[in-house]
């Protein structure tokens, strides 16, 4: 992908947060892999007026920044994603109202639903809490994340991280539908969960098989 789509894709992924109601004000941010570095929305700029020139490029190595703004505050989170899993290409990172609950709860989103335990490949993890924008916080995330592609922040909110940012949206928005389904269901009187192996086949039948392209690729 050339660079100037890498960050159209990023403006992309900032407009649908506004309209998927996944954010509030400027909180949460997203960004994009390119090369040895990756392209981050600014601090506290609100998302509807930004422009790709709006946008920053941190090294991965030395996480200097490049551009006319401060980055995100939580770029320390977004480079350990980067740094940590060579196939993630996208990471978003929301405080989204149900998901947040459940991190407020310390408590996973288990994968009781079956586009969930396909996508993130299980139960969202809750990584312990530390304070926002610090290296404790990426290093508490990245541990809880382990293989999977989504993981709470405790008291505080969602990141999900993805091979496309189109996976890294949807996964947001999983996350957030799968938090309400299981709030309801409790209330309802019980929430009935999905076996281990079950979410495993689901989970390969997802990254092997599902969509229009032949069998044999891995697909998300
Ligand atoms: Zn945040």
């Amino acid at each position: 992908m050339a660079m100037n789509d890498i960050r159209e894709n990023v403006l992309w992924a900032a407009n649908r947060l506004c309209q998927d109601r996944l954010v509030v004000g400027t909180w949460g941010n997203i960004s994009a892999r390119d090369g040895n570095c990756f392209w981050i929305t600014p601090s506290g700029m609100p998302y509807e007026s930004l422009t790709v020139s709006d946008l920053i490029c941190l090294d991965l190595e030395s996480g200097k920044p490049r551009g006319r703004w401060k980055p995100s505050s939580e770029w320390r989170l977004h480079m350990a994603f980067y740094r940590h899993r060579p196939d993630v290409m996208a990471v978003v990172h929301t405080h989204s109202i149900y998901a947040t609950a459940f991190a407020v709860a310390r408590r996973p989103v288990p994968a009781a639903v079956e586009d969930l335990a396909q996508a993130v490949g299980g139960s969202v993890e809750v990584a312990p809490y530390a304070l926002p924008g610090t290296d404790e916080l990426a290093k508490n995330a990245v541990q809880a994340l382990g293989k999977k592609n989504a993981v709470l922040l405790a008291n505080h909110g969602l990141v999900a991280a993805a091979k496309t940012m189109e996976e890294a949206l949807k996964i947001c928005l999983l996350v957030e539908k799968t938090a309400k389904i299981v709030l309801l269901a409790h209330s309802l009187g019980s929430v009935s969960l999905l076996s281990r192996e079950d979410i495993e086949k689901m989970r390969h039948f997802y990254l092997w098989s599902y969509g229009p392209e032949k069998d044999g690729e891995e697909k998300a």
